[in-house]
């Protein structure tokens, strides 16, 4: 156990232990006051040592993964406190537990949230922010110190990122249930919740723009529950499932995009773990190309799909295939019937014609 993490165990030890030495005191006010002072003295001693950490990370060279934090949705805030930290609050809730929480009102001041801001148009950054505009490589810090994140969806993924015949998929395809629920991935602001009629293939679509600049898009999905403008919190339900818009069975389609610019997903999350892979991440330009800033084409993502099953079908038939072992006198009409099938089949199957000599000892593909 480091020393931040020790600070942080005495933390979560100690704010249970002032609520009930508070109750023992003469007054609410007092106790209150009390706490607060020891809180932010606290919060003081872990800040002055994440700091002294943060300076060591730069030479620690393994990333650290992020658990996806855990999201309770019947559980009310009632009440916040300062933290001494302007930007971060402490938030009780209705079950006895707390949990810091970053300031909405303090992020909302960031241009992270100005700058091509628009509620309706998919892709804003088109014709504004060009690839060679932006820097070679960008340091994005994806969780900071609250560790706010939670995976979109866990599954294995059925369709990964990249080029797809001559066409590039923008996303990763993860295959679900119908109403399964789909989480915020980082804290953020919706920027598009809109149906099927207004995404262009992407069927029920929700986009979320995240304190660290990324945009998380999530698509074919049954129900959006978060309108645009709304802040979310990582974790949060933000819709559910489906197959809306041009899709083949029920799957989210799931994006990353820096300035409009869409990498891998992979990149930052481990989906069949739910893990981010790290707390800081270094986007390079060249993980972007000037085709990514722009709509998934979904007819592309559907052709692939049918290609997909068909070959799949393929494989199971080749693992169910039967033989037959040529024997003297064996003919194709016999063979046929004796397997139940047709001599145009048999011919099908083993790439022959009717004409061709059956060969003693040979194998022929019946089924
Ligand atoms: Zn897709």
């Amino acid at each position: 156990m480091n020393r931040v993490e020790k600070a942080r165990k005495v933390r979560y030890l100690i704010f249970p232990l002032l609520f009930a030495a508070g109750s023992v005191l003469n007054t609410q006010a007092q106790s209150l006051e009390r706490m607060r002072e020891l809180l932010q003295e606290i919060q003081q001693e872990v800040d002055s040592l994440e700091k002294e950490q943060s300076r060591t990370l730069r030479v620690q060279e393994k990333p650290q993964p992020v658990e996806s934090v855990e999201y309770v949705d019947d559980v009310i805030a009632v009440d916040t406190l300062p933290s001494g930290n302007e930007a971060v609050m402490i938030v009780l809730f209705n079950d006895n537990t707390w949990k810091y929480l970053r300031n909405r009102n303090y992020v909302k001041d960031s241009e992270v949230y100005t700058r091509c801001w628009d509620t309706t148009k998919l892709f804003p950054y088109r014709d504004v922010v060009a690839l060679s505009d932006l820097p070679r490589s960008v340091d994005i810090q994806l969780v900071d110190s609250l560790k706010c994140y939670h995976y979109p969806y866990k599954a294995s993924i059925r369709s990964k990122f990249g080029m797809r015949r001559r066409r590039k998929h923008q996303g990763v395809d993860l295959p679900l249930k119908t109403g399964d629920p789909i989480y915020a991935t980082f804290n953020g602001r919706v920027r598009i919740s809109l149906p099927s009629s207004k995404t262009g293939g992407y069927g029920n679509l929700i986009v979320i723009r995240h304190d660290n600049g990324l945009e998380t898009f999530y698509g074919h999905l049954s129900e959006r529950i978060v309108h645009a403008g709304e802040w979310v919190e990582a974790g949060q339900i933000i819709g559910y499932g489906g197959s809306t818009g041009r899709s083949t069975g029920p799957h989210l389609h799931f994006e990353t995009r820096y300035c409009g610019q869409s990498f891998d997903p992979e990149r930052l999350i481990d989906f069949q773990s739910g893990i981010l892979r790290r707390e800081t991440f270094l986007l390079k330009r060249s993980y972007l190309d000037i085709h990514s800033n722009a709509s998934q084409d979904f007819e592309d993502e559907e052709d692939e799909a049918k290609e997909q099953k068909r070959a799949e079908e393929e494989k199971k038939a080749l693992a169910n295939a039967q033989y037959h072992r040529i024997k003297s006198g064996d003919t194709l009409g016999a063979i046929a019937i004796r397997y139940g099938t047709t001599v145009s089949r048999l011919c099908q199957l083993n790439g022959i014609s009717r004409n061709t000599t059956l060969r003693i000892g040979r194998s022929l593909r019946v089924k």
